[in-house]
This record gives C-alpha cells, sequence and structure tokens, in this order.
C-alpha cells in the first residue's frame, strides 16, 4: 500500500534585488537564505526594517505576524526620534 499524501519542504529565496542594493545582511537557514535582524526587527542597514518569513529561518504565520507588529511599532518610535535601548545592528 503507497503514502496517501506527500509534504513537500522547498527551498525559499527572496523576491527582489533590494537586499543587494541596500546590501543587509543573509545568514544561511534550513530552507534557503534569510534576512538578519535585531530584537526590534532592523536589519543591519539602520533604518531598514524586515518582518515574516523574510526574516525567519522556519516559516509561521504568528510570527509574520508579530515580527510586522513589533517593526511598524519600532518604525513609528524611530520615526519620532526615540532611540530604543540596546537598538543595535547585527553585522
Ligand atoms: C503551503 C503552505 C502552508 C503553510 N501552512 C502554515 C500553517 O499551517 N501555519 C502557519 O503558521 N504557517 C503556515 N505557512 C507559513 C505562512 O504562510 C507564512 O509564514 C506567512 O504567510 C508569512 O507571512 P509573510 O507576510 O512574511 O509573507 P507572505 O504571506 O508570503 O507575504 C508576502 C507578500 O509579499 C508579496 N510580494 C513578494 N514580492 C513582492 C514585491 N517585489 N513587491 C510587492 N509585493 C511582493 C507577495 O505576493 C505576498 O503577498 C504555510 C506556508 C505555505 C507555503
Amino acid at each position: 500500500m503507497g503514502p496517501d499524501g506527500l509534504f513537500l519542504v522547498t527551498r525559499t529565496r527572496q523576491g527582489t534585488d533590494l537586499a543587494a542594493r541596500l546590501g543587509y545582511a543573509f545568514e544561511e537557514g534550513p530552507v534557503g537564505p534569510y534576512t538578519v535582524v535585531d530584537r526590534f526587527q532592523q536589519t543591519s542597514v539602520a533604518g531598514v526594517y524586515a518582518a515574516g518569513d523574510i526574516c525567519r529561518p522556519v516559516h509561521q504565520a504568528i510570527w509574520a505576524a508579530a515580527d510586522g507588529s513589533s517593526a511598524g511599532a519600532v518604525c513609528h518610535q524611530s520615526l519620532l526620534g526615540a532611540r530604543l535601548p540596546e537598538q543595535k545592528t547585527v553585522a
């Protein structure tokens, strides 16, 4: 008797050349490269934020939603001129 189904895991890649143009850092994850962010969702380029699958080695909807919420809130704070403690970029 054969299997009832297959669960496939495909590799992912960035959908734009934005990373190459801006030069933010990547790491290699189990399904492809992902953007490195700090705990405030900031990439290695100051003022550039990432959220969701693009900055996660493992993809989950709830993480994407949480990342988007954090990135939006911190981006808003930065536009107000706030400097959050420990807001450092990850090399
Ligand atoms: C088959 C499958 C099943 C899954 N099942 C689950 C599950 O059961 N539970 C769970 O938690 N997660 C699941 N996931 C993962 C979940 O879907 C993702 O983690 C989540 O959708 C990531 O959200 P995101 O906003 O980062 O990216 P996405 O939802 O992929 O949104 C990115 C958006 O950007 C758009 N976009 C891309 N390039 C450009 C561009 N150049 N310009 C403008 N727009 C662009 C895309 O069209 C897309 O609408 C599943 C994923 C897949 C593929």
